[in-house]
């Protein structure tokens, strides 16, 4: 499903530059979920970005499916992402102009892939039920999150990146929505890359990572 080889990537800095990954490797197959763990500043949001094709690394190879991202031109990258992959940003990345389920349904349509009762099943399933109709202004953070999960998930992607989804959750919400993405790797064979400082969220995850001085390392090490 996506396979990270030899990644390098450096960042120029005022002090010269940042080497942020340095050689990583990984991979991650169809249905699989992999918590991605790390100081703040390791290089966690760099690497979903490669991961996502936002991105192209300095040196290495990041293939969807098979095929080399770097390969293909940036409105094909583009198309990929709509059609194979959900996006969970740091910054959610909405669009104020459009309602929360608007917000959904243009995903969708952009993928092709409108489906009402998907979408009523997510929202009720985010708890945001009964907001339909507000606008991402009109909602608090948590809900911003959750609609932010939920726009990823309305195309029915193969490949969620998530990047710290549940940062902005109480403990009970940040449970809903673990129980949400976990029954939807099961449902749907859905992989899972999740950014999280959470062991909560890290927990049921099928394996986890941490990203250190560039490097990729099992936990503990
Ligand atoms: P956090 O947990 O705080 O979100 P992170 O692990 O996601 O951190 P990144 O956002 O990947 O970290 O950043 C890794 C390093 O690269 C940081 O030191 C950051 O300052 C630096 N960096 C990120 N983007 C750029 C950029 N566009 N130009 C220069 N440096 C950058
Ligand atoms: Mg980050």
């Amino acid at each position: 499903m996506l396979r990270l080889s030899g990644i390098t990537k450096t960042y120029p800095t005022p002090q010269g530059p940042l080497r942020v990954l340095d050689s990583v490797d990984l991979e991650l197959a169809a249905g699989e979920s992999l918590a991605l763990m790390g100081e703040s500043g390791s290089g966690k949001s760099t690497l979903l970005h490669l991961a996502a094709g936002l991105d192209l690394p300095d040196s290495g190879s990041v293939e969807l499916d098979g095929q080399r991202l770097s390969a293909l031109s940036e409105p094909a990258r583009a198309s990929l992402r709509r059609h194979r992959l959900g996006l969970v940003f740091q910054q959610f990345h909405l669009v104020p102009s459009l309602s929360v389920r608007d917000n959904l349904t243009l995903q969708a349509r952009l993928a092709g892939r409108d489906d009402r009762a998907w979408t009523d099943h997510l929202l009720a399933r985010l708890g945001l039920d009964g907001l339909d109709d507000r606008y991402p202004e009109q909602l608090s953070g948590g809900q911003q999150q959750r609609l932010a999960i939920g726009r990823a998930l309305a195309p029915r992607p193969q490949l969620l990146l998530a990047d710290e989804p549940t940062g902005n959750l109480d403990e009970a919400v940040a449970d809903q929505v673990l129980a949400l993405l976990q029954t939807l790797i099961d449902e749907s064979g859905c992989a899972l890359l999740v950014v999280t400082h959470s062991t909560r969220v890290a927990a049921p995850m099928g394996r986890r990572l941490r990203l250190a001085r560039g490097r990729l390392l099992e936990p503990g090490r």
